[in-house]
């Protein structure tokens, strides 16, 4: 083969793979906020449910109290109906007795609803617990998997970033210089070339091509795409 194809071919590789990895490494802090973003709406919802609980046990204590307040009226009204002297002051205190009972009758409807509340917000709290409880078990075990990814995607930086420096001392400078002028634009930057096509355009390549490219003596450039054209397994 060529000396340096084979190198710029492996380099080309090793690009994919430093790309690959940065595009992940960028990706992280992403996740991070993704996670937190989570875990926050968690909390809200634990907290909202929280207060959901409170706000039903206050409606119930109010009704309690409006209860006691009403029963306590209708006592000392009932009281009073025997001192009574005249009709109309009769009507008037059966009327206000009979204003007390209905405030009662409302108050004990009211008092069932807010246990109905209660124990409804009771069960969404105690499901909002434990979910948040889920999902931060979860969520630490992702950060600390991507704790763990961020360091190895590092170290496979830090390798890729030392075989790209020694393979580019094995290719041309010529070559070198093509080869990223190609990169920079459009990948692959080295095509291989199958039952005469270049695989980077889908371009056929002419006859007389072909055959040069196939002795090896000079990079070629694709007519089409300008990629550099290697024989892959066409070579014999
Ligand atoms: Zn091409």
């Amino acid at each position: 083969m060529l000396e340096g194809l084979q190198q710029l071919i492996d380099l080309q590789q090793i690009d994919d793979e430093l790309k690959a990895c940065e595009t992940e490494l960028a990706s992280l802090p992403e996740r991070r906020v993704g996670l937190a973003t989570e875990r926050e709406s968690a909390e809200v919802r634990v907290t909202d449910a929280g207060e959901a609980v409170r706000a039903a046990e206050m409606q119930q204590r109010t009704a309690e109290s409006e209860l006691e307040d009403k029963e306590a009226l209708l006592g000392k009204l009932e009281a009073q109906q025997f001192q009574i002297k005249s009709n109309d002051a009769y009507t008037v205190l059966l009327r206000e007795m009979e204003e007390a009972r209905t405030a009662i009758s409302v108050a004990e409807t009211n008092i069932l609803e807010a246990m109905e509340r209660i124990e409804t917000a009771t069960g969404e709290q105690d499901r909002a617990e434990r979910d948040a409880k889920l999902l931060f078990a979860r969520a630490s075990t992702t950060e600390s998997e991507l704790d763990a990814r961020e360091k190895e995607i590092g170290e496979q930086l830090s390798q890729q970033h030392g075989t790209r420096e020694e393979l580019c001392g094995c290719v041309p400078s010529e070559m070198l210089a093509q080869y990223q002028r190609i990169a920079s634009s459009r990948r692959p930057a080295v095509a291989e070339v199958r039952d005469g096509t270049c695989q980077g355009c889908r371009t056929k390549i002419p006859a007389q091509l072909h055959v040069e490219m196939l002795r090896m003596e000079r990079l070629i450039p694709c007519t089409h795409c300008h990629r550099i054209l290697s024989p892959g397994t066409e070579a014999k």
